[in-house]
């Protein structure tokens, strides 16, 4: 493990462009469990696909039933040593963006510029209509949903279209802008992050694909394997609070030396 430190921070210390790629594993020690791991959030609800959303009074209230349980999860939890070391390498001046397919505005919540962070599956911080576009504090709709036990669909104040999380979901389209800003980020840059993600979740997997192809390399921290190790610089199989504080402070000791 020394080894792959040291390693991983010969690259950061030669890299000036760097992009973190993060995933769900990297809220995992704020708390918030991720989608695959034993425990993680498949195994209490099954995901509701963009299309039922749409179609079936059913799917929202399901929908909605596991987004009120969740949401107060993610709107309390902390930032970890993980979100702490990525605003750390924008002090340094070393970090270009962080893209991330999380929801919970743990980067936000760390420190790190909001101009610095790309959220690829939006966030968890409002809803949306899905018909007039109105934009809702999803603190609003919480007290709504909290009003009594029985769960009810939240409707737009204005047209009565449908309410859904400003995140996307399974089948539901990418955010334009955001997808084509993190691509080519992902493609300027020297060195990729890619943090406690499954690795398995398209099209946001392609990012470290696209790095690579560029030219960058990359250093993949997770606690399990992912089809694109093979791509890798450095590889560490490990928590990343524990792991990328370390190469962190490895840079800044040998600055300071
Ligand atoms: P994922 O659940 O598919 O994979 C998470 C990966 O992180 C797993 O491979 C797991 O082994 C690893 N992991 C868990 N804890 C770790 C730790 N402490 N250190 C290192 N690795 C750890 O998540 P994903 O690849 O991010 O993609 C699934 C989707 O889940 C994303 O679209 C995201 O939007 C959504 N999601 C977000 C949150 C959040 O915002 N915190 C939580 C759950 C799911």
């Amino acid at each position: 493990m020394e080894g792959l430190i040291k390693h991983a921070a010969d690259l950061l210390e030669r890299s000036n462009k760097i992009v973190a790629f993060t995933g769900a594993g990297v809220s995992t020690e704020s708390g918030i469990p991720d989608f695959r791991s034993p425990g993680g959030i498949w195994e209490k609800y099954e995901p509701v696909y963009y299309q039922d959303f749409l179609d079936d009074e059913d799917a929202r209230r399901r929908y909605w039933s596991r987004s009120r349980a969740t949401y107060p999860v993610l709107r309390d939890a902390l930032p970890n040593p993980t979100h702490s070391a990525l605003f750390e390498l924008e002090r340094m001046g070393k970090l270009d963006c962080i893209i991330t397919q999380n929801i919970d505005r743990l980067h936000h919540r760390a420190g790190n510029l909001p101009e610095k962070i790309i959220e690829i599956h939006g966030n968890s911080a409002f809803a949306v209509c899905l018909n007039c576009r109105k934009i809702y504090p999803r603190e609003e709709i919480q007290k709504l949903l909290e009003e009594n036990d029985e769960i009810k669909v939240p409707h737009c104040a204005e047209c009565k279209g449908f309410l859904k999380d400003a995140t996307i979901s399974f089948g539901q389209p990418m955010p334009e802008k955001e997808t084509s800003e993190a691509r080519r980020r992902a493609e300027g840059c020297d060195l990729m992050f890619t943090l406690g993600s499954s690795l398995v979740v398209y099209p946001a997997a392609y990012m470290p694909r696209y790095a690579h192809q560029a030219g960058a390399r990359l250093i993949i921290i997770n606690k399990t394997a992912t089809p694109l190790d093979h791509l890798a610089s450095v590889v560490i199989h490990a928590k990343t609070g524990e792991v990328l504080q370390q190469i962190v402070k490895e840079v800044k000791m040998r600055q300071i030396r």
